[in-house]
This record gives C-alpha cells, sequence and structure tokens, in this order.
C-alpha cells in the first residue's frame, strides 16, 4: 500500500531587513516523515536546500519556491540521504544543484539503485536521478549580499554532511543534523554526532533549520543531544529491535513520525543497505 500524503507546511521563520528564511515541511503524518527543505530569500534570488522526497512534495516545494517570483540562483542538497535528493528529479532538473562531492559521488554511483530499493513507493518517488553538479567545499561565500558558511562534517547522522551558516543573521541549517519534534534517525557513530550538537549549542546561532520537522531553537538541539545520549545508553543496556523502539516510543511520546524507526532498524540493528 502507499503511503498517503497530505498537505505540506510552508512558514517564514526569520525576517530581517532583505532576507526572508522560508521552511516547508511536508506531511507528519501517515508514515511521512516532515521532511524540512528551506529557501533563503534575498534582493534578487532565492537559494534552496534540499529538495524534498516523495514526487508530490518537491512538486509542491518548487510551486512555493516559483510563487516568491524571484529566480531560483541555486540549490544545496546537505547529504546523500534519498529523502534529501530524490525531489530533484522532479521539480528541480533546470536548477543548478550544489553538494560536497561525496554526495555527488555517491548520487553518481549509487542512485539508480536507491530509486529501486524504494520500488514499493510506486510513482511518490520521482522516475529519474539527477546528480548534482556543482562541488561546494568547505568555506566562505557571499551571495546576494549575504555571507555563507559551508562546512562539512562527518560521522552523525550520516558520513558526510553539509552544513550552511548565515553568520550575520544567527541561521544554522543543521540538517539532518537536528530533528525537530520528530524521531531521529539513529546511526551507528552518536558518540561524534553529540559532540557536534554540544558544539552547536556554544556557536552564537540561535535559529536551527532541521532536516525534519519544524525550524528550531537551541533547546530543541539541547534535546536531540538528550535524546542520542538515551538511545545511545539503551543500546549499550541491550536493547534492540523492537524493545529498543518501544523504549524510545515511550519515553518521547510526543515526538512525531515513528515511521523513522521502520527505515533505520533494519539497518542500526542489522545489515540492510543504507540507501
Ligand atoms: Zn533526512
Amino acid at each position: 500500500m502507499l503511503p498517503q500524503t497530505s498537505e505540506p507546511i510552508a512558514i517564514v521563520a526569520k525576517q530581517t531587513g532583505d532576507v526572508r528564511i522560508h521552511s516547508f515541511i511536508s506531511s507528519f503524518t501517515y508514515g511521512n516523515i516532515a521532511n524540512a527543505t528551506h529557501i533563503i530569500e534575498t534582493k534578487n534570488k532565492l537559494v534552496l536546500v534540499d529538495a524534498q522526497f516523495l514526487v508530490p512534495y518537491a512538486r509542491a516545494f518548487r510551486d512555493y519556491a516559483d510563487s516568491l517570483g524571484k529566480p531560483i540562483d541555486r540549490l544545496y542538497v546537505s547529504h546523500r540521504h534519498p529523502d534529501h535528493w530524490f525531489g530533484l528529479g522532479v521539480g528541480f532538473s533546470d536548477v543548478t544543484a550544489y553538494a560536497l562531492t561525496e554526495t555527488m559521488s555517491f548520487i553518481k554511483e549509487h542512485g539508480e539503485d536507491s530509486l529501486s530499493d524504494h520500488w514499493k513507493l510506486g510513482n511518490l518517488v520521482p522516475g529519474r536521478v539527477v546528480v548534482p553538479e556543482q562541488v561546494v567545499s568547505p568555506g566562505d561565500e557571499t551571495i546576494d549580499g549575504v555571507r555563507y558558511v559551508f562546512d562539512l562534517v562527518t560521522d552523525t547522522e550520516t558520513d558526510f554532511h553539509l552544513t550552511i551558516k548565515l553568520p550575520d543573521l544567527g541561521v544554522y541549517f543543521a540538517q539532518d543534523l537536528v530533528y525537530s519534534g520528530t524521531h531521529l534517525y539513529l546511526s551507528k557513530d552518536m558518540g561524534h554526532w553529540i559532540a557536534v550538537l554540544q558544539e552547536m549549542l556554544l556557536e552564537d546561532y540561535d535559529l536551527f533549520l532541521p532536516g525534519h520537522g519544524l525550524p528550531a531553537d537551541k533547546n530543541e538541539v539541547a534535546r536531540n543531544i538528550e535524546y542520542l545520549l538515551a538511545a545511545r545508553q539503551a543500546i549499550g543496556d541491550g536493547l534492540t529491535g523492537d524493545a529498543f523502539k518501544s523504549f524510545l516510543l515511550q519515553r518521547y511520546p510526543e515526538r512525531k513520525c515513528p515511521g523513522i524507526f521502520d527505515i533505520y532498524l533494519p539497518r542500526l540493528f542489522g545489515n540492510a543497505s543504507d540507501y
């Protein structure tokens, strides 16, 4: 059975001077995982972060971007997990996409496998893979008057993750380093992830844009650390599979999108591929 879809949510998370930060979040219901994609709207153009997962949300995100009436200058893909780049093949094939070298190589080499791995989703996944063609490297760049800082973060929720910071605005695009109000997608290496989040809490940013869920503050970043510590402890105590899932569901009844467990548990405790 195909997962049902429902209305996405669009939010202006910050407005200051000529700059508006928009978040666009797919459904929290029916097994969806509240994929969050974002737009930095400046005086003359738009910069997008991630491309959504399922076809209807990728289209809706594109429609939302077009409704702002400015050209899309580029789109940054945060990492290789398909819920962040599948949408490139639907709504953004005409847009210049940037990614880390590692992300680009992964999509080039495994993108088609990843698509066929999701055959159960039928026509909710795009019919083709679009590989980002531009490399983003760690460093600074000014785009339409706004300073961006790009970083490569390794061994957290995924192996290679891009972060984008706007230091003059206090805005931090953390994508899947932060799950806002939803259950986290856990990886085997939680220790370094915790350290990276701890570092975030000491930096001078106050708006954190996640890869899943609503725009977040430092309290939510801290809650992610607490979740990771609890999950790591549970694994240390010998919990696996369904017992591990029940533990987290009971401990965090307020968090949404339990569908994420079905995606990562076979990878965390088994040898399922992480495409
Ligand atoms: Zn994700």
